[in-house]
Formats: structure tokens, sequence, C-alpha cells
């Protein structure tokens, strides 16, 4: 089946699917401070792939510093950066990496929390190649957000503004990004296996709209595919714990999906993961169509190659009106004016 010809009309407010969340509280979303963790939390769990337990802890970062993943376990505790230009992999999970060999993986759900909690300066320690898959969602990663709570910091949050439409496609798929009042990310997915079939939606990313509508939405597999990849050293961890596992027209967990469409919400939850590489939060519409880690990374080279195609923004908003926020008063404490810098 072949969907390419539905993309050119599609917006927020037409495509099929439920529109979770209205476009009001823009202002508030995006015209912000940075904000850090209260205090660090900590929590174990299973690597996904090679099988592996692992501690994951979450520190508080100094404002600007972004969010850095620590290998603990390694000499000299390797700091790499999430960043686009650190993806080193994208098979089956995206995998970052460092000038000196040191890599951590999937690290795209918890990349999803931080992105859907606000948080945009963390340290992230793990002793081990890969963040702990949990229950194969972003939840777990929401609750430690918010038990550790969130602090602002003294500094306005920089926000990257899409100027014009980049595309990028591999077979059947492609993934895109379209100028936009808001981020919101529109997904499109067809499986022949019958439980998950063609899906698709189209959500805005607003305040609260991922905790409420998409975090909770696990990661998924096929019974067929387990094989081929524990024989890649694949999915080792896997289980009906951590993943919604698919047998035809059958899911196999026993207390079956959590939503209709757990799976395209799920390559939502992925999407707002890895577009999180770009180092902020976006301004702008993901539509991503039979896309994956690696359409949605190359989307960001491309973007990013293309300097009339962006612009990373501070502070206040253009046509936001006069208001006292925390991010107005920084400014002024400043004594600068808002100036959109292209890069
Ligand atoms: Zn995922």
């Amino acid at each position: 089946m072949n969907h390419l010809g539905q993309d050119e009309n599609t917006n927020p407010d037409t495509a099929a699917g439920p529109r979770l969340d209205r476009l009001a509280d823009l202002a508030t979303e995006m015209n912000a401070v940075q904000r850090t963790l209260a205090r660090a939390v900590t929590c174990m769990g299973i690597a996904l792939h090679s099988g592996e337990k692992v501690s994951l802890a979450l520190r508080p970062a100094p404002a600007d510093t972004g969010i850095i993943f620590r290998r603990t376990d390694l000499p000299g505790c390797a700091d790499i950066p999430a960043n686009w230009e650190h993806v080193v992999d994208t098979n089956m999970c995206t995998t970052l990496g460092a000038g000196d060999g040191a890599r951590i993986g999937t690290v795209e759900h918890l990349m999803a929390a931080l992105a859907g909690c606000h948080v945009d300066n963390v340290i992230v320690e793990v002793n081990g190649p890969e963040v702990p898959v949990m229950d194969g969602s972003a939840h777990p990663f929401v609750f430690l957000i918010e038990c550790a709570g969130l602090v602002e910091q003294d500094a306005p949050r920089p926000v990257l503004e899409v100027l014009k439409p980049v595309k990028v496609a591999a077979g059947d798929g492609y993934a895109e990004l379209t100028p936009a009042d808001v981020f919101s990310v529109a997904f499109e997915i067809d499986f022949d296996q019958s439980a998950v079939s063609r899906q698709e939606i189209s959500v805005n990313l607003v305040n609260g709209t991922f905790k409420n509508e998409i975090a909770r939405a696990r990661t998924f597999g096929f019974i067929n595919e387990v094989e081929q990849l524990h024989a890649a050293g694949l999915a080792l961890g896997g289980s009906l714990d951590n993943a919604v596992v698919v047998d035809g027209e059958t899911i196999l967990n026993e207390g079956g999906l959590r939503y209709d469409n757990e799976f395209v919400r799920h390559k939502v939850l992925d999407a707002v993961g890895d577009l999180y590489l770009a180092g902020a939060p976006i301004k702008g519409r993901y539509l991503g169509v039979r896309a994956g880690h690696a359409l949605t990374n190359r989307l960001l080279r491309v973007l990013f190659a293309d300097t009339s195609a962006w612009r990373m923004e501070k502070g206040r908003m253009e046509n936001d009106e006069a208001r006292s926020g925390p991010a107005a008063s920084v400014r002024n404490a400043a004594g600068e004016t808002p100036v959109a810098a292209t890069a």
C-alpha cells in the first residue's frame, strides 16, 4: 500500500485521528526558562537489547548543559552529549556515541520523557551500554522525573524553529518537518500483522499531552521476528514485561493494549525522543510515514545542513504580547533585547 499521496495536504487540523490538545497553551510551552531536576533520582532495569541489568541516575545540571549521558562503568566516566550529531546507530533503537568510542543505546524513550516533561539540563548516568527499557514506554521515566521535581533556571529556553519544509525518504517511508505554530507530531504506520495494520495519529505536543496521551505507549515487536533479533544479539532482554508482542491478529500480553492505537502512539513517542536530539524543543510539525529512528535522524541532519531552514530562538516568541513571565524577567534582568539568531 502506498500512502505517499496523502501527505501533501495533511496538517494537524485536518489529519485523521484524534486531535489531542489545543493550541492555546503554546505561549507557556515555548516562552519559558530552562529547567533541571530538583534532586537526583535513580532506578534499575533491564537493557532491552543486551538483556543486562543496568542502573540509571538522573542528576541536576546547570543551565545550558543540555542532556549529557555519562557511562559510569567506563574509565574516566565517558560523557556522550544527547545530540543528533552523536547518533551512531539507528538499528532497532537510537544509539549515541562519543569520539572515544563510548556508546549509549536505547536513549529514545528517556529522551521523549525529558522532552515531554520539559527538562533541558540533566546528567544521565548509566553503568552499561544501554538505558534500561523499563516497561517499554516513557511512563516510568516521567514518573522518575516527577519524583525528582523540577526547578526553573536563570536562562531562557531555546526553541528550534523550522522555517521551511525538509523531507527525507527511504523505500516507501518518509519523514518531514514543516513550519508550524506549535510542536506537533503526526505518524502513520502500516504493518501486515492485522493486530497493528494501518494506524495514524496527529498530536499537538503542548502542556500535558505527552504525559497523558503518549508516554504510556509501549514499544512493540512481532513474535516471528524474535528469533532473527536474538540471532543478531538484539532484544535479548525483551519480554512481555517491556514490549507489546504481536502474533498476527493476537496481542500476546495478558493485559492487552493500553490504547487501541498504542502502536502508532509509540511511534510518536519515539519521534518525540529522537527529535529532542535537536538540542531544543521544536516549533514545527513532524510527519513520519513508516519512518523510524534512522529517518528521523537523517531528517535532523538535513535540516541542520540547510541554515535557511531553521533558526534557534531564545526567549520570547515573535508575536507574543508583553507578559510578565519568567522568560521576560530573565531577559530584562540581563538587559537584552529579544533577538532571533540565525545560525
Ligand atoms: Zn520506542
